[in-house]
């Protein structure tokens, strides 16, 4: 079953600019797939749009069937890696992890369950009580994906900006992102403008350029 589907999606900035042109595209339940082609093509735009962080201009996302607006933001399963981690530094692993849950009024021992167990799942168990601005920038982004994983949801959406500092930090997460696909079963779209990574991770890989999505390699 497609969890994802775009229907002639459009974004046309308000200075007349076409970011997005007319993307058509279905993505299936448990895909990776990777958005590639130049900066500026219109990849993140196309994420963010999904994420609900840019209004659509026209055209149309359905996310299980159902129409992307008519889901509540905190219904629609999909969780975002943010660029710089946008973790709270003051704040405990824990914390930074659960903080999401927390706004969903969920039971703490729920909360409890799935924080240690994402946490065993990305190998930062032992990290816990320990303040953001007190550990690596590779267990930064362990932390920040596991926020994303708590929540359970269908679709993780990845921009490189995520892990753009060195080679080292993108290998990690790209062992995550695949890791957290394969055995969670959670769809994963990534956007990469690095054509060896793109064509590295054998997996479905959507070419755009101007706003078009020119080949899909499915
Ligand atoms: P990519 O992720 O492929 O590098 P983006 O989706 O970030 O590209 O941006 C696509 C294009 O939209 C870029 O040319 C960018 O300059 C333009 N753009 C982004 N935000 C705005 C905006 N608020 N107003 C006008 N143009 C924008
Ligand atoms: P509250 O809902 O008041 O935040 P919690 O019982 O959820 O209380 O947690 C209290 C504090 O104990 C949290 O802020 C967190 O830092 C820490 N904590 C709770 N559970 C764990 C755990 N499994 N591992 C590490 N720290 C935890």
């Amino acid at each position: 079953m497609a969890s994802l589907i775009f229907e002639h999606l459009k974004k046309v900035y308000p200075n007349g600019f076409v970011s997005v042109d007319d993307v058509s595209l279905s993505i299936e339940d448990g895909e990776f797939v990777v958005f590639h082609g130049p900066s500026g093509c219109g990849k993140s735009t196309i994420l963010r749009m999904i994420g609900g962080l840019e209004d659509i201009t026209s055209g149309k996302i359905y996310l299980d069937n159902t129409f992307l607006n008519d889901i509540l933001p905190r219904d629609r399963k999909l969780a975002m890696a943010f660029q710089n981690y946008a973790l709270y530094k003051y704040m405990n692993v824990y914390d930074n992890m659960a903080l999401g849950l927390k706004l969903r009024d969920l039971p703490r021992t729920v909360i409890n369950t799935r924080v240690k167990t994402a946490a065993a799942f990305l190998g930062i168990s032992d990290i816990l009580t320990k303040k953001i601005r007190s550990i690596s920038d590779s267990e930064r982004q362990r932390v920040a994906l596991g926020r994303a994983i708590v929540c359970h949801p269908k679709v993780l959406l990845v921009d490189e900006d995520f892990a753009h500092q060195n080679d080292d930090l993108r290998k990690d997460m790209i062992h995550d992102i695949l890791k957290i696909n394969k055995e969670l079963g959670i769809t994963v779209l990534y956007v990469t403008n690095n054509y060896e990574e793109a064509v590295s991770l054998n997996s479905r890989v959507i070419f755009m350029k101007d706003g078009k999505v020119i080949e899909d390699s499915i």
